[in-house]
């Protein structure tokens, strides 16, 4: 039996979050079937149940750090997916932490597709004048075939609506690319098919991470059995190159390798400006002969 983390227990927040105020809204991941993902997923079962917090409790949560003086600081509505909550109850904890902290340099949480498809056009127009500023989702790949096999409860054309939405509502869009998620069967159609869904939604910042697949996870199984093979080192550096060189000459967005899994970590501030140079470099890493023979890492931990 797993002994369960309550729901009030941030689990997971971005990097970029690191020095943020964390408000717990939800536990767990409604979804957390993605075979990829170990977040919430122990060896023998769900760590933390999906769960939303009680209004109060939120409230409660921000009067505390109001009161401690944790003014100026970015807030991250924390928990997999905060967005599944009703309209209204996340609109009045916005608001609340506007009214109670002072010169909060920017909310966020994480969104999932589905989550955001539920919601009207007004809903989300209701959050970005309430001070949601910025959503963190999980693109992952931009192929349908591929995020199928994954069980990622979403296909590519679900995530480019739910991007434009977010867009067009007036919050900014930052996605996340797993790197290495096609194995290297389908690391081809995984660069094109994202570069294609990138070029459609145009989202404010794109970020890359690398499968990293951990023992309570369904895909360490399969990779065991021998039935998904895992990029090496310089196969995920290429696939990142790409999908950068595949992209639209409309694509401005942002792009960091901001994560602990990646093997590079350039940046652009905007990557329609920056491709060549970004492309360059990545193309000199690639034909490095200490990169070339670079072991994988997989880490326990991140
Ligand atoms: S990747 Fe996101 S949606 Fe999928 S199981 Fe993990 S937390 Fe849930």
């Amino acid at each position: 039996m797993t002994t369960k983390i309550p729901p009030d227990q941030i689990v997971i927040r971005p990097p970029v979050e690191a020095y943020s105020v964390l408000i717990a809204v939800s536990g767990g991941c409604s979804w957390n079937k993605c075979k990829f993902c170990g977040t919430y997923k122990g060896i023998y079962g769900s760590i933390q149940d999906y769960a939303i917090l009680p209004l109060e409790n939120v409230l409660k949560e921000i009067d505390f750090y109001a009161e401690k003086n944790y003014h100026g600081f970015p807030v991250f509505l924390a928990g997999g997916n905060p967005t599944s909550a009703p309209t209204d109850y996340l609109v009045k904890i916005l608001e609340y932490v506007r009214l109670r902290m002072k010169n909060v340099q920017r909310i966020s949480s994480y969104a999932k597709a589905l989550d955001i498809l539920r919601k009207s056009d007004e809903e989300l127009t209701q959050l970005a004048e309430a001070g949601l500023d910025i959503v963190y989702m999980g693109l992952e790949s931009g192929s349908s075939k591929i995020l199928r096999f994954m069980k990622k409860g979403t296909n590519a054309e679900s995530m480019i609506k739910a991007g434009k939405r977010i867009l067009a509502a007036g919050i900014k869009l930052s996605l996340y690319i797993l790197l290495g998620l096609g194995g290297k069967e389908f690391s081809d159609l995984h660069a094109k098919e994202t570069a294609r869904v990138l070029t459609e939604i145009n989202p404010t910042i794109f970020r890359f991470r690398t499968l990293n697949i951990l023992p309570s996870t369904p895909l360490w199984k399969e990779w065991e059995q021998g039935d998904f093979e895992l990029l090496s080192p310089v196969e995920c550096i290429k696939e990142e190159r790409d999908i950068i060189a595949q992209l639209g000459e409309n694509v401005t967005s942002q792009v960091f390798n901001d994560h602990v899994s990646n093997y590079v970590g350039i940046e652009s501030s905007n990557i329609k400006e920056e491709r060549d140079v970004f492309i360059s470099y990545l193309d000199s890493l690639m034909n490095n002969p200490r990169i070339q023979s670079l072991p994988r890492k997989n880490l326990d931990r991140m």
